[in-house]
């Protein structure tokens, strides 16, 4: 069945759904994007989702093309037109279609499509294979644009290995997922993820999953690690908007937690579920 999607003020059937090839999204990666989880029809930790838009327009010198409320109201409608249990919200916002130039345009109108995409999201986690692999990303990675060429070129390193996803390694640290940040879990039970700088995106999941391990007294230490580290640690696990909190299982053919979840990851990703079902809105 056809997803309705938004596209610049309208609703439409996806098939019917266009913008113009002299976007800057399509031809500059001139764009920030946002993925919201939905479960139960409601947005998760929608706050810090927008917070974070508002952020990487700025960075970029761009507007808000559309006030917070109508925002909430597009993201709401969706849902309601796609009849969406659970899944996420896609949005993306561009500088808008102008004719090719390095120079930002001053007058472009801005692109904002939104769409849903239904997924199973809260199923119960297996635990996934990781391989580490250099970050060849630039150096704003705290931004959150739509050059995803080289997370997605990662990915498929990892995919032709037969695994599940990488870590990306900078200067012999991890900085984080292709899609996620990355965490582990020392043998004394200290939760391990590198501090927030340019080198990470600061994950919306990392922020809720930090303050609920603090408000269960865990201890956290925000620093780089390495993959040996990882390897000898307890447990690893990624956070993501659709990926909640995901045990990982296995580091560059090296077992974890003797290949199943382990109770510190099992209980977190069991309250981050939890909570996130009793926050959304
Ligand atoms: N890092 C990267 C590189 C990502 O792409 C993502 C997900 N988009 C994350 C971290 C996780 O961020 P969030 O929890 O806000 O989805």
């Amino acid at each position: 069945m056809s997803r309705t999607v938004y596209v610049n003020g309208n609703y439409l059937p996806e098939e019917n759904a266009t913008v113009s090839i002299f976007d800057r999204g399509f031809l500059f990666a001139d764009g920030v994007y946002e993925v919201t989880a939905v479960l139960d029809g409601k947005l998760v930790d929608y706050a810090g989702h927008t917070t974070r838009l508002e952020r990487s327009l700025g960075e970029l010198k761009m507007e808000m093309p559309i006030s917070q409320e109508e925002l909430l109201e597009v993201h709401r409608e969706l849902i309601k037109r796609n009849n969406l249990n659970e899944g996420a919200i896609y949005l993306q916002i561009t500088r808008g279609a102008a004719d090719r130039d390095f120079v930002f345009p001053k007058d472009a109108e801005q692109t904002i499509v939104l769409f849903t995409q239904a997924k199973p999201l809260s199923a119960p986690k297996t635990g996934i294979r990781i391989i580490s692999a250099p970050d060849i990303r630039w150096g704003r990675r705290d931004i959150k644009t739509v050059q995803l060429l080289a997370p997605s070129m990662t990915k498929m390193i990892a995919k032709a290995e037969g695994k599940d996803d990488a870590w990306m390694v900078q200067d012999g640290f991890v900085t984080e997922g292709t899609s996620s940040n990355a965490y582990i879990v020392t043998k004394d039970g200290k939760i391990v993820t590198r501090n927030l700088s340019n080198s990470i995106l600061h994950g919306i999941t990392r922020a809720a999953v930090l303050k609920l391990a603090t408000e269960l007294d865990m201890e956290i230490e925000e620093r780089p690690f390495t993959i040996e580290e990882a390897q000898q640690a307890a447990e690893a696990f990624a956070t993501a908007a659709t990926a909640f909190v995901n045990p990982i299982i296995e580091i560059d053919n090296v077992e974890l937690s003797g290949g199943t979840p382990g109770p510190v990851v099992t209980r977190l990703s069991k309250i981050y579920l939890e909570e996130s079902r009793k926050a959304a809105m």
